[in-house]
């Protein structure tokens, strides 16, 4: 029996149709926010991805998925901003008007050890706002999210935040943690040697806790100018007034490299190591001038629709049901389906119960939560059926016509 590729899952009726109503949600969410959706391919050259992303990060540089080019080498993405800023760029983003607000859902790929939660095929759901750098809308989108977040799954969700301040703060702040974790170097894990002198913040996320073995950690805060600081400060106040379940941690980083700023991850509220984060983002205001586009600010947020489906209090799901239609034997069979047929082309939810079987039938239309049972049979003869609204307990004869 041939069986589907290691990291990658089958979503099949129940399953599938979860993550069809959560996508709904995202979709309907992101359209309230006045957001339009942006669709770029689901492969891109791999130099998209070392230039955005950073060529050193882990995603670049052990999880690329690649193709088979003619010129350029291409991977599948491994995650979606890239993509969306290529995109935007490549369209002319200097001309458009501000903000640029987009939404992308889809399939992201990484070549990573499978276990629960972390997968080689899965799910994410963006939001990016271009060209718009005030510390409310910042604060509105994260508050907006942990609301989303907390519909969905049903329970609290908690949000970390920091900020790593401008590219020159975090500049600064990089070398600063390069000479304190100088001597150190040998008690990091082998990944993190690496990262000490490629991107010297990610040693600060390492999950395997490396910042515990540096000893004296310099503190972000120390860094900030005022109007970082202030900013900041805006955010968690807005956050406050707002019943945002929320934490400043200054020791979150997120792990690629185009973040400058505010960046967040968003948990269940027991995960304090952050093992199975839900949704990460922040801000990236070099990444669409990085890619040869205009000196636009940006935000993001990146939701991963799998361990948001782990996550999820009431799972059961119901498919709607309006009407299940019952021949009561074969010879009605040709009426029930054309009644079924006009049904749906009506835009109603219809099918066949070919149980030829009344009492089946009923019992299939119960669990199944339908409201109306049409019975075909002689009536079919006369352009009528027998119609039972089992909500209310009813019984009458109508016109097919009428359905
Ligand atoms: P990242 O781009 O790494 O910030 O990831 C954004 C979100 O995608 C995370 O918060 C997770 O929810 C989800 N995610 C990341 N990697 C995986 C993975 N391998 N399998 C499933 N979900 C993932």
């Amino acid at each position: 029996m041939i069986q589907k590729p290691r990291g990658t899952r089958d979503f099949i009726a129940d399953s599938a149709l979860l993550r069809e109503q959560i996508t709904s949600a995202f979709i309907l969410f992101a359209q309230n926010m006045g957001y339009k959706p942006c669709q770029p391919p689901t492969f891109e050259g791999v130099g998209l991805f070392k230039r955005a992303v950073g060529e050193s990060s882990d995603i670049v540089q052990k999880e690329l998925f690649y193709l088979k080019g003619d010129e350029e080498k291409y991977a599948l993405r491994p995650e979606l901003t890239a993509g969306v800023v290529r995109a935007l760029v490549e369209k002319g983003i200097k001309s458009m008007p501000k903000p640029v607000n987009t939404y992308t859902l889809g399939n992201v790929y990484r070549y990573e050890k499978p276990q629960k939660g972390r997968y080689r095929e899965f799910t994410q759901f963006d939001l990016n706002s271009f060209g718009e750098q005030n510390a409310f809308s910042d604060a509105y989108l994260i508050a907006n999210i942990y609301s989303l977040l907390k519909k969905i799954i049903g329970s609290d969700v908690k949000i970390f935040l920091n900020t790593l301040g401008s590219p020159k703060t975090k500049q600064k702040f990089a070398n600063e943690l390069t000479d304190a974790i100088g001597k150190n170097t040998d008690k990091l894990c082998p990944d993190c040697k690496l990262r000490v002198a490629s991107n010297p913040l990610r040693v600060l996320d390492c999950k395997l806790g490396c910042k515990d073995e540096i000893g004296d950690i310099p503190q972000i805060s120390d860094y900030l100018s005022d109007d970082e600081k202030k900013y900041l400060d805006t955010v968690v106040a807005f956050l406050k007034d707002n019943g945002v379940n929320f934490e400043v941690d200054d020791t979150l980083m997120r792990g690629l490299d185009y973040y400058t700023s505010l960046v967040f991850e968003i948990t269940m509220p027991d995960d304090s190591s952050r093992s199975a984060v839900l949704a990460g983002g922040g801000r990236f205001d070099g990444l669409v001038a990085q890619l040869d586009g205009p000196d636009v600010g940006a935000i993001g947020v990146g939701l991963g629709l799998d361990r948001i489906v782990e996550n999820i209090k009431r799972r059961e799901v119901k498919q709607k049901c309006e009407y299940i239609i019952c021949p009561v034997s074969e010879e009605y069979s040709k009426s029930a389906y054309k009644i079924a047929l006009q049904l749906n082309q009506k835009s109603k939810s219809a099918r066949v119960s070919t149980a030829y079987n009344l009492k089946t039938s009923l019992s299939d239309a119960v669990k199944g939560d339908c409201q109306y049972v049409v019975i075909a049979g002689e009536e079919t003869k006369n352009n009528e059926v027998i119609i039972r609204d089992l909500k209310k307990n009813s019984q009458e004869e109508v016109s097919i016509d009428e359905l």
